[in-house]
């Protein structure tokens, strides 16, 4: 029997550290979740996720009613938006999906919760609110923080985060992005549009700089249609707090200074993993600035302790923490061995409109060192694209020497939802020509995955080897076009 109080103990209540309780607590694991604020759900739910596809569908709404008369409505004049209403609109959105983050919900699955900052005694215990827990296994799920960056002056002015870009008292006349990640891009496109005159400010020459640069450059040419304005390659000199407003400084890639005057400075520059107090080093767990160092089995330095979600660094995705907490419940409390596989892990930018990808993209198969080939399909083609007033953007399919689809990337209205069908096929190993004659509801935008693995198959379908054998066995007669209706060839 063992002496410990707990089966389990947990340390942070987000996407990972709830997927591990839910799991082990239904298994009948004695579990602990302990959670450092006042309430479970983690930044998805209060301070990322959540609040930021609220704000994006208000900016949507705002933008489309303003943009009426390209659907051939008359034009609206719309007073300018109050933000207290939008706020509360956000804040109710949350309350009514905490509900599925409760206390209560994950008592009644036997997890006990408490509230409380841990910090590790021994590898087996912690010390909290003043009482010294034991569990045989741990799971650190603390997730992470805005990263702060250096810059001159920061620390003497005031600036928003992600934490408090969702409660602002008024509307931000003007903003400074610090940085052109999915969460900047985002949150540019959401406040430009509903009003805020927005500068985002990046050190390379690429927004979003994980995608690839065609459809990065694409987003940023909608954003900049928009009226957000870039500075790109630029290094930040300093920033400083003048009172009425603040000022960002910086200097361009040919070293010319330049300067922004700005009410609100959103700093957005990547991320910190939530080690600080928890007593990892005096216990030897090994970390790094990225987070918790983790085999794939997601064992930390000492093998009974786990980590997942944000504090590893890895995907830093709701969902990618979801994943790695079924791993951790495998593991721990099923005693499986199962290890993480990120071949096909999705992820999508709710820019407007969106780019989603999954697997690898042209610059992860370049890096690779990867032979390949890219199929693309334009939304332009797609019926549905048009009824719905939506030109922009593209399907890209990478294949890789063998004609394997190595991933997908997509930039398009509701790419996110679309790239769900190429979740199923790249995981269920579907052929390319299952997809492609299987039937697609007309019209819709899903189309788009069928045509482009279509366009795969149509030069091996439609090639010459093929007409001339059809020709051979069945007497095809060939082309029709150019010839009179009884077949006869027409006189120039
Ligand atoms: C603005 C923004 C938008 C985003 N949008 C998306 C999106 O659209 N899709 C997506 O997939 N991802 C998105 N993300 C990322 C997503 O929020 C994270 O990947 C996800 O929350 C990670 O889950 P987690 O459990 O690792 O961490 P969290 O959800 O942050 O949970 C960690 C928990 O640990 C607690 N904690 C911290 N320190 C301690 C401690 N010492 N002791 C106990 N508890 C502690 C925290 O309070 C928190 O509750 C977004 C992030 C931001 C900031």
């Amino acid at each position: 029997m063992s002496s410990y109080d707990y089966d389990l103990g947990i340390l942070g209540g987000g996407a990972a550290g709830l997927t591990v309780a839910s799991g082990a607590a239904q298994l009948g694991a004695k579990t602990l979740l302990v959670e450092s604020e006042e309430k479970l759900g983690g930044d998805c739910l209060h301070f990322g996720c959540v609040p930021s596809k609220t704000l994006i569908r208000t900016a949507q709404v705002y933008h489309t009613l303003l943009k009426a008369e390209s659907f051939g409505l008359p034009s609206v004049e719309m007073p300018p938006v109050d933000f207290q209403k939008v706020r509360a609109r956000i804040a109710s959105v949350i309350s009514t999906i905490q509900k599925n983050d409760s206390e209560e919900r994950f008592c009644d699955l036997g997890a006990r919760v408490v509230f409380g900052s841990p910090s590790f005694s021994d590898e087996h215990s912690i010390r909290l609110n003043g009482e010294t827990v034991s569990a045989k296994n741990w799971v650190i799920a603390t997730g992470s923080s805005p990263g702060i960056p250096p810059i001159n002056g920061l620390d003497k002015t005031p600036y928003l985060t992600n934490r408090e870009i969702f409660s602002l008292d008024r509307l931000p006349e003007s903003m400074a992005i610090l940085g052109a990640g999915p969460i900047a891009i985002e949150m540019a496109q959401a406040f430009s549009r509903l009003g805020t005159k927005v500068f985002v400010v990046q050190r390379s020459g690429q927004i979003l700089s994980k995608e690839d640069k065609d459809l990065a450059d694409e987003v940023m040419a909608t954003l900049s249609h928009e009226g957000v304005t870039f500075h790109l390659n630029t290094e930040i000199v300093a920033v400083k707090d003048s009172g009425n407003f603040r000022e960002v400084r910086f200097k361009n890639e040919a070293g010319e200074n330049n300067a922004l005057k700005v009410e609100q400075i959103l700093v957005a520059m990547g991320r910190s993993p939530n080690l600080r107090g928890l007593g990892l080093k005096e216990i030897g767990i090994a970390s790094n600035r990225k987070g918790i160092s983790v085999d794939d089995r997601l064992r930390a330095t000492h093998k009974h302790m786990y980590a997942a979600g944000d504090v590893t660094g890895a995907f830093q995705f709701t969902h990618a923490a979801g994943y790695e907490g079924g791993i951790v419940v495998s593991n721990a409390i099923f005693h499986l061995p199962r290890k993480t596989d990120y071949t096909f892990m999705p992820w999508c930018t709710y820019t407007d409109p969106e780019l989603a990808g999954i697997g690898m993209n042209e610059k992860r198969a370049r890096e690779a060192g990867m032979k390949y080939s890219v199929i693309t399909e334009a939304f332009k083609e797609n019926d549905r694209s048009l009824a719905e007033g939506e030109k922009r953007g593209k399907i890209k399919m990478i294949l890789d020497k063998d004609e394997k689809p190595l991933g997908v990337q997509i930039l398009g209205p509701q790419a996110g939802e679309l790239l769900n069908e190429w979740v199923a096929v790249l995981n269920g190993k579907v052929r390319l020509s299952t997809l492609a004659s299987a039937v697609h509801p007309y019209p819709t935008l899903g189309e788009i995955n069928k045509r482009v693995a279509g366009s795969y198959l149509s030069p091996k379908i439609f090639s010459d080897k093929v007409k001339k054998g059809l020709k051979f066995f069945f007497h095809l007669k060939g082309r029709a076009c150019g010839e009179s209706a009884n077949g006869r060839e027409l006189q120039k």
